[in-house]
């Protein structure tokens, strides 16, 4: 891993209906190609780590996780340039080398390392990194692999998110960062700008020297694990992970500037501001948008456009107390794996007898809770005013 990102707004743009391999295959090496070919980035003797998002033990089909057919593509090629790929993820729940083996088995990683010749890493260790690049965060707990690699290389899977709005380009590397310690970074930076602050800080420590965005089927709704598969066709390639974040809200049709991370990015001078600043390459004409349905999250509630515009600065905490939202668990579907209370930053999560119940002034609203349960089982509840307001 060297800092310092060679931020062009080029972008590739493949159409891409479905994950047969050789489609695929065929997509991104076509998508390389335009952009300069693997072999601008990748020399021999490399070891390249490949993180893709691999959030939780989910299989390919349900659309969580990034494709593994897009990893193998990538694999392969990296493979042939004379490097070595290794496919590194720190995923959310148990942080235990049993759980990590299930989740890369589950999500197809093994398959596409035993196809490939690429390794997967159950390397725990961690190494605390000084960044001096770093806007308001000059220090990252990483991954060992991830900080030893020559180079890095962003597959995120486009998703719904329900506290950053989307998971895409930025969001992904957040699992750079090694088991448990990411419900602490959760906990000490609950406000979503500080959050978003964060990950830009970190996505330039990481510092993929490409990303490729696994959107041919998407996750909408109660993403980033709960949510429904969403067909998009399309695969993003571009060295700027700031600028496909903003190329993603576009795609499923929300305005990126609702998007703290992509306001942040701009505000750096790190993402274009408009379509038109995208230097697409190839052609323009495989975009086209494909509208989402959005989660439901109030830490995204936006008050500045029309009669929200008119609410004092000053209220805005007050209402969004009253507006807070609270979780439910579904005893039916709950088997009480924990899962949700091992993963929970302030420990606000207690087992009783039948199911999760959580210390609401605890709770820091981050949804780990959500994003996590195997069985669909946490719902998101909104007080009657912000159903009537919201129509939730
Ligand atoms: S809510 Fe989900 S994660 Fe929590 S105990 Fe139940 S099944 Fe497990
Ligand atoms: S209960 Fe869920 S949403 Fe609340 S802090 Fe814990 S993991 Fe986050």
């Amino acid at each position: 891993m060297k800092g310092g990102l060679a931020l062009s707004d080029a972008v590739v743009i493949e159409k891409c209906d479905n994950y047969d391999i050789e489609n695929v295959r065929e997509r991104i090496k076509e998508g390389l190609q335009l952009l300069g070919g693997i072999e601008k980035w990748v020399k021999p003797g490399m070891t390249v780590v490949l993180k893709p998002n691999l959030l939780t033990r989910k299989s390919p089909e349900q659309a969580v996780t990034t494709h593994p057919h897009i990893v193998q593509a990538v694999a392969e090629l990296i493979q042939k340039a004379g490097a070595k790929a290794v496919i590194v993820d720190s995923p959310g729940g148990p942080d235990s080398k049993a759980y990590l083996r299930s989740v890369y088995k589950t999500t197809g990683m093994e398959e596409v390392a035993g196809k490939t010749g690429a390794i997967v890493s159950y390397n725990p260790q961690k190494v605390e990194l000084k960044f001096e690049g770093g806007s308001q965060f000059r220090k990252f707990t990483l991954l060992k692999t991830i900080v030893e690699a020559d180079l890095v290389i962003n597959l995120p899977k486009l998703k719904t998110h329900g506290l950053t709005l989307i998971s895409c380009a930025v969001k992904n590397l957040y699992g750079t960062i090694p088991g448990l310690i990411k419900g602490e970074y959760h906990l000490n930076l609950a406000e979503i700008q500080h959050f978003s602050s964060f990950l830009i800080d970190l996505a330039l420590c990481v510092n993929p020297a490409l990303t490729i965005v696994d959107a041919v089927v998407g996750m909408e709704g109660e993403g980033p694990s709960a949510g429904k598969p969403k067909k998009t066709g399309m695969i993003f390639i571009s060295e700027n992970p700031f600028t496909l974040d903003y190329l993603a809200a576009a795609t499923i049709g929300l305005e990126p500037e609702k998007i703290a991370t992509v306001v942040e990015s701009q505000k750096r001078g790190l993402c274009v501001k408009s379509m038109a600043e995208i230097d697409f390459v190839g052609t323009k004409d495989n975009h086209g948008t494909v509208p989402y349905q959005l989660p439901k999250s109030i830490k995204q509630i936006d008050f500045t456009d029309g009669l929200g515009r008119r609410i004092p600065k000053w209220l805005l905490p007050t209402i969004y107390e009253w507006l807070k939202p609270s979780l439910k668990f579904n005893s039916s579907v709950c088997t009480k794996c924990g899962i949700c209370k091992e993963s929970c930053p302030p420990a606000a999560i207690t087992l009783d007898e039948i199911k999760p119940v959580v210390d609401s002034e605890k709770c820091i609203r981050c949804y780990c809770c959500q994003e996590l349960c195997p069985k669909h089982a946490v719902e998101i509840s909104y007080p009657w005013l912000g159903r009537i307001l919201f129509r939730r």
